[in-house]
């Protein structure tokens, strides 16, 4: 089977058509949160998940768009643009998106959570030592995660050896029976790595690899529709450096 992994979508309706149509034919597509939040198109994306995702789990901003977290917790920008994001919502796409969970285990081999099993929500899983905490935490060979906006991962080998490696655009994983693995796609609407090309990643289960994937898209249409809608400054510029 081949799935594509998406996360952290933002409402960049522009980087998520580039990577639907980049990816080609897919079996399945899995969708690991933050569909919305930052950006300009938060009913277009949710649209989109609700026709292609097979699976899609629920992250932080699309909780604080619904109301379901304090908007407090976060900055003035990324507030003022999930209150905008949150008004616009249809009541379907609303609905949709109040029923995801934030963690779900797949099958006998996958369980995708939007940040970390420990934290579901709210960790960002950075560093080696976090990842050792969270394997105790989920079942499965594999746990998919987002909401860093980092294309990366951790793997875990039998000797309790925890390594983490950041991959370049077209590296393939060859997943070991034995070892065990976070992974994360990166982020398709606002990356944060230092590379403003959308990201994604394309498991294919038949051959036990992992392929991880960047895209450049039109950056300044997406940029234009934020201007048109009057999201912050900041938030439109961060686009073009990748952070
Ligand atoms: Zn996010």
């Amino acid at each position: 089977m081949r799935i594509v992994v998406v996360s952290d979508i933002h409402s960049n309706i522009t980087a998520l058509e580039t990577v639907l149509a980049a990816a080609g034919r897919y079996d399945a597509l899995w969708c690991l949160g933050d569909t919305i939040g930052y950006g300009p198109a938060p009913n277009q994306c949710i649209a989109a998940m609700m026709q292609h995702a097979n699976v899609a789990i629920s992250g932080n901003h699309d909780l604080a768009c619904l109301g379901k977290i304090d908007l407090n917790d976060f900055n003035p920008d990324a507030r003022k643009a999930n209150i905008w994001n949150g008004k616009q919502l249809t009541a379907a796409h609303r609905a949709w998106l109040e029923e995801l969970p934030p963690l779900q285990q797949i099958d006998h081999q996958f369980t995708i959570v939007h940040a970390s099993p420990r934290e579901p929500v709210w960790e960002y899983l950075l560093t080696p030592t976090q990842a050792l905490a969270n394997f105790p935490l989920f079942h499965t060979q594999v746990c998919l995660i987002g909401h860093s906006h980092v294309q990366m991962g951790f793997c875990l080998s039998p000797d309790g050896r925890c390594e983490r490696f950041i991959p370049n655009h077209g590296d393939v994983l060859r997943l070991r029976d034995a070892d065990r693995y976070f992974l994360n796609p990166g982020s398709v609407g606002q990356p944060r790595d230092q590379d403003p090309r959308a990201a994604y990643m394309i498991v294919d289960t038949l051959v036990g690899t992992v392929c991880f994937q960047r895209v450049e898209y039109d950056i300044a249409q997406t940029q234009h529709q934020m201007h048109l809608v009057d999201l912050p400054t900041a938030l439109i510029r961060r686009l073009d450096l990748g952070m």
